[in-house]
């Protein structure tokens, strides 16, 4: 466990402090959108675990995470969309709780271009 875990605010959100569009729940994992979405539909799978980056995460976080992130993906129904997991402050890591990205990538066609 993580000194930051009092503070950290992906775990308000699993624990409903702070309030979030919540998407898929399992037991070991939460999603919700993206505050800042980067496209429609961006959105966040975190683990119900406080690890700051991915080597510190037990792996059955791992194992229900992924699942949950292609449930996301599946509805959202993006023919194109990246999966983004960002380490450290260098790697562009601004909240130190474990995250995946889903990213839509919307086609030129699209309404968002
Ligand atoms: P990072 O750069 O750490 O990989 O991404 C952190 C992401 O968390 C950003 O895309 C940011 O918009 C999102 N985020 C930060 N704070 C909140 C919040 O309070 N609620 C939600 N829904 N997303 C947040
Ligand atoms: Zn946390």
């Amino acid at each position: 466990m993580c000194r930051h875990l009092g503070t950290c605010i992906f775990c308000k959100i699993i624990k409903g402090e702070i309030p979030s569009f919540k998407l898929v729940e399992t037991d070991l994992s939460f999603s919700f959108l993206d505050i800042g979405p980067l496209s429609k539909g961006h959105s966040l799978v975190i683990p119900k675990y406080h690890a700051e980056k991915l080597h510190q995460l037990p792996d059955e976080y791992l194992s229900d995470a992924m699942p949950v992130a292609k449930k996301i993906a599946a509805a959202l129904g993006a023919e194109n969309y990246n999966i983004l997991q960002n380490n450290g402050r260098i790697a562009h890591q601004e909240v130190d709780h474990v995250h995946f990205h889903v990213i839509p990538k919307p086609s030129l066609t699209d309404d968002e271009g």
